[in-house]
């Protein structure tokens, strides 16, 4: 499906778009999606952009069973000067096809998903919000749709993108939230599929956010599934650590899903000269840092946030207080010079943007 061309439906009458200050995340969906099949004899074919329309799939789709499925989840920015950016996106198909590869379902052409994203969200282009914060969140999938109960490899999938237009995230200005360290449950473990962006993932770690949420915090601090002493993310966001004037993140074991934003905001701290670790971080280390003193600040990275910051963290019926509860200078900074980019407001001197449109 290398150079294979996308044919284009559009729709006969385009929605009414929503108020782009009261979006949320993930509600609305734009007029159109891209879908391409697979077949074991023909590999993938039939790219094509059709009107946003529900599917129709056999009640035997090994998708249902078996859950073989992976996603991405990227943003696309409008520019002051209306053009539209994607984030590193070809870090994102990268993932997709680790992901694929993890979960036994053929890669796509990376080249290919590429053209897929950007002649979509081209021709969405005024779907992608222009308030303060706001974006295009775009959401490439791959599922199995072999009619077949048999626990195999499917030999059909479907390659889908919708769109949703997104709301800021923080509307009041970045803020920190609080975390739970969770010391039940287990997002992951290594050799398992946690390093693999897939459904099963996510439906596992419901409880624990469940759990938790009716005492107040946002998010859970996962512990390695192994020894449960070693933190490795929060929520479905990587997760950093300053001590005594080092960062330190959990290096990938096989059980972390390698952030796109994480791998940013190492290379942007390496860039401002602060020294920053990827290791393995036991918790007790974290817990000694806070009594004396050096628990300097904690944040999430993902692509829905960008950074959010730690405000308290909860441990064995003990909250720590991080930072007093506001967002630290390198949180803050981060954030500021993430979004800057992405939003095109400084100058990418990473190459990290990609234009959609121009
Ligand atoms: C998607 C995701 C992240 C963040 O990845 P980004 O590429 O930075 O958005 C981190 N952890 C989990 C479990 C995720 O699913």
């Amino acid at each position: 499906m290398t150079n294979q061309a996308i044919t284009i439906t559009t729709v006969k009458a385009k929605k009414t778009k929503p108020d782009y200050n009261e979006l949320g995340f993930g509600r609305h969906f734009t007029d159109h999606m891209f879908i391409a099949d697979y077949q074991v004899d023909k590999g993938w074919f039939d790219a094509r952009i059709i009107p946003y329309q529900p599917l129709t799939l056999d009640p035997a789709s090994m998708i249902f069973h078996y859950g073989q499925t992976v996603f991405e989840g990227l943003k696309a920015y409008a520019t002051p000067t209306g053009e539209v950016n994607l984030f590193r996106p070809e870090q994102n198909i990268a993932r997709l096809n680790r992901s694929n590869v993890r979960m036994c379902i053929p890669e796509i052409d990376p080249n290919f998903a590429l053209t897929a994203i950007k002649t979509l969200v081209e021709l969405e282009r005024d779907w992608v919000p222009t308030a303060p914060g706001t974006s295009l969140y775009i959401r490439p999938f791959v599922i199995a749709t072999e009619p077949f109960l048999g626990v195999s490899p499917s030999t059909q999938y479907k390659f889908i993108i919708i769109l949703s237009p997104v709301g800021a995230y923080y509307k009041e200005g970045i803020n920190p939230v609080k975390i739970a360290v969770e010391d039940e449950y287990i997002r992951a473990i290594r050799g398992g599929t946690g390093e693999a962006k897939t459904a099963g993932n996510y439906a596992g770690s419901l409880i624990a956010q469940q759990k938790v949420a009716k005492d107040g915090f946002a998010q859970v601090l996962w512990l390695d599934g192994l020894e449960k002493k070693y933190v490795e993310e929060v929520g479905s966001m990587n997760v950093f650590f300053k001590i005594n004037g080092e960062v330190v993140t959990p290096e990938l074991n096989g059980s972390i899903l390698p952030g796109v934003t994480r791998q940013s905001v190492i290379q942007l701290l390496q860039h401002w000269g602060i020294k920053v670790t990827e290791r393995k971080l036991a918790l007790t280390e974290i817990v000694q840092a806070h009594k004396n003193g050096e628990l300097e600040e904690a944040f999430g990275s993902g692509t829905a946030a960008v950074i959010s910051p730690i405000g308290a963290l909860s441990f064995g019926g003990e909250i720590m207080t991080i930072n007093d509860q506001k967002t630290g200078p390198i949180a803050g900074k981060l954030y500021q010079t993430l979004t800057d980019i992405q939003y095109g407001e400084i100058e990418d001197s990473f190459n990290w943007i990609v234009k959609v449109s121009k």
